[in-house]
């Protein structure tokens, strides 16, 4: 199911976008010898993909404002408690219950991913439409926030998620020490991935992503602390 809907966003991606060969074949699951390669940045333990055969790493730049296929295909925008008060702030209303009520939508999905325990998520998501329904929830489209220019309208403000991505993040708890971890997000939507034999030329970029996702990490443990959302083990 995962393959299938990766095949589909590349073929898409593939209109408009030149995709590495060997990205190609890594995102659809066609390459079996892959190593972990950890490395730590500030508090974020980053694991990038390392593909052994080829001697290459899969790294990853942003082609942003030339593309904005990320919320042009949207899936999902579950918010931190801290996003929730500042875009009912930026929406205009007096009342966060009354954003919660009419921008948002709650939903209950599950979580998966190849560093990633498999686990159910209940969370508070930002409408991409208006007319949004729990029906709706994991299908690809363009939010309503992205203007013909391919700027957000939510700007500063947009989603914690938002800012994340193309990274993942989890939590592993080792003798009572948190760590953070962050991977790619491989679902065949963004076409700035690319392989290198060097790892440097992302490591200016992890840096600026530690900030954020760790960041992002203290909103959403605190969301679930004041039960704007929840995580159940399968
Ligand atoms: S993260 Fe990827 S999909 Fe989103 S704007 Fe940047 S290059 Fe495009
Ligand atoms: S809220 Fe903004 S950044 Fe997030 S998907 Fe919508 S347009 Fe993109």
């Amino acid at each position: 199911m995962a393959h299938n809907q990766n095949k589909n966003s590349i073929n898409l991606l593939q209109k408009n976008w030149h995709i590495d060969p060997l990205i190609h074949s890594f995102m659809l699951g066609q390459i079996n010898e892959i190593q972990d390669h950890k490395i730590k940045i500030n508090k974020v333990i980053f694991h990038i993909p390392f593909l052994t055969q080829f001697k290459k790493f899969v790294l990853w730049k942003c082609f942003w404002p030339d593309c904005n296929n990320c919320c042009d295909r949207q899936g999902r925008l579950p918010l931190t408690s801290k996003d929730i008060i500042s875009i009912s702030k930026k929406n205009q209303y007096n009342k966060t219950s009354d954003f919660i009520r009419n921008e948002t939508l709650i939903t209950t999905w599950d979580e998966q991913g190849p560093h990633i325990q498999n686990v159910m998520m209940t969370t508070v998501n930002l409408k991409r439409k208006l007319t949004e329904t729990p029906y709706d929830d994991g299908k690809h489209m363009s939010c309503r926030f992205l203007d013909k220019k391919g700027y957000c309208t939510l700007h500063p403000v947009r989603p914690g998620v938002c800012h994340l991505y193309p990274f993942s993040v989890w939590l592993e708890n080792k003798n009572n020490v948190i760590d953070v971890h962050s991977t790619f997000q491989l679902t065949g939507d963004c076409p700035g991935f690319y392989t290198s034999r060097k790892i440097h030329p992302i490591k200016n970029i992890l840096n600026q992503y530690s900030d954020i996702i760790y960041n992002y990490c203290m909103d959403s443990n605190r969301t679930s602390r004041q039960n704007f959302s929840s995580i159940l083990l399968n």
